[in-house]
């Protein structure tokens, strides 16, 4: 009873190999495997290897790997990339995955330094410091920028339907969404709730790009303001929203944010949040707590202390919903 048991050597190796795996997914992905097999199911691997230009080799085994991983059939989509992979889905996560291949794997590499230093490696995988993130590192080529915006319209397109459905916000008329980025998590409240209106507030580099992501702007109930929420008046609202946003400032800046929210409200207004909230025991979920490795300058928290960090600006929580999806939801109203 000293050998190995089987099921153990499985976990311990797929730990092990779950780089491989995950660069596997991000390279298919980047060379655009999925959406060639999406258009021309059934080809070989000698046909995948001509369109992409790439060898027949190493063709072939990439081919083989995502086979192996659930991603494909010899040679077409599983049900499973065609939603996720495809970059034509409407839960496509095409961009978020081009975002973690060329940002976040190159943080990871260092993450050795990351617990050394307790602080996010950017200077190191990008050679520049970045003391504001969005500001000083994605907003300042167009190219960084439009991945960035790809990656949070990919997750906000999966996530927004479920964090917009979490609770009855038909007392609200207008909802404020804070850090909206593309708007694609403000079209879904607005879908949701016909009774809402929403307006995008985000950065005036973020705002600027929003026809790129909703040419037709087919909904009149949707709009952007361009500003910065540490510094400029927040447009007014009866729901302000912040998806994603808490978990990646230091204390002081979620603190003056909070503060400007509660000026903004009047008793009954509410406050939407939406993270991953960590189990109170801080042992779960991992994607919460894998993504607090890379070091922002914030942190994950669970809903109870989210809660108590709303609390000390005025505002009580009515309802917390762990949501079957990434995000999980709380709405607090101001008292
Ligand atoms: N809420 C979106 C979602 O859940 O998909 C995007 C979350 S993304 C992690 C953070 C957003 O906050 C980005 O769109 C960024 O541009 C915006 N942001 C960062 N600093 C800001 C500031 N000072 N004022 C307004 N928006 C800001």
């Amino acid at each position: 009873d000293n050998e190995p048991r089987k099921e153990d050597l499985q976990r311990i190796t797929e730990l092990m190999d779950g780089f491989k795996a995950s660069k596997a997914l991000f390279t298919a992905s980047k060379l655009h495997v999925f959406d060639l097999l999406q258009s021309r199911p059934g080809l070989d691997a000698a046909q995948v290897a001509q369109e992409l230009k790439a060898s027949v080799k190493g063709t072939e085994c990439l081919l083989e790997a995502c086979v192996s991983l659930g991603l494909l059939k010899k040679y077409e989509n599983t049900a499973l990339a065609t939603r996720f992979l495809w970059s034509e889905s409407p839960f496509s996560l095409h961009g978020y995955i081009q975002h973690c291949d060329s940002t976040v794997w190159p943080l990871f590499s260092h993450l050795e330094s990351a617990v050394w230093e307790g602080t996010n490696q950017h200077e190191k995988a990008f050679g520049k410091k970045s003391k504001d993130i969005f500001q000083d590192s994605y907003y300042n080529s167009q190219e960084v920028k439009l991945r960035f915006m790809n990656a949070m319209h990919s997750i906000a397109k999966v996530t927004g339907a479920a964090v917009a459905k979490a609770f009855d916000l038909s007392s609200y008329k207008t909802a404020c969404d804070l850090g909206g980025c593309t708007g694609a998590m403000a079209y879904e409240f607005a879908k949701a709730h016909p009774g809402l209106s929403v307006t995008v507030f985000d950065l005036p580099a973020v705002v600027e790009m929003s026809d790129h992501f909703h040419p037709l702007h087919t909904n009149s109930r949707v709009s952007f303001v361009a500003g910065d929420f540490f510094k400029d008046d927040l447009p007014k609202a009866d729901l302000y929203i912040l998806a994603r946003i808490l978990h990646d400032w230091p204390d002081e800046k979620v603190h003056v944010l909070l503060r400007k929210i509660a000026d903004a409200c009047a008793p009954g207004c509410g406050l939407l949040l939406s993270e991953i909230f960590l189990d109170e025991d801080r042992r779960g979920p991992s994607r919460g707590l894998l993504q607090a490795l890379s070091m922002s300058e914030g942190k994950q928290r669970s809903s109870t202390e989210y809660s108590l960090l709303l609390k000390s600006h005025g505002f009580v929580t009515a309802h917390v919903r762990h949501t079957d999806n990434l995000l999980d939801a709380m709405l607090c109203i101001k008292v």
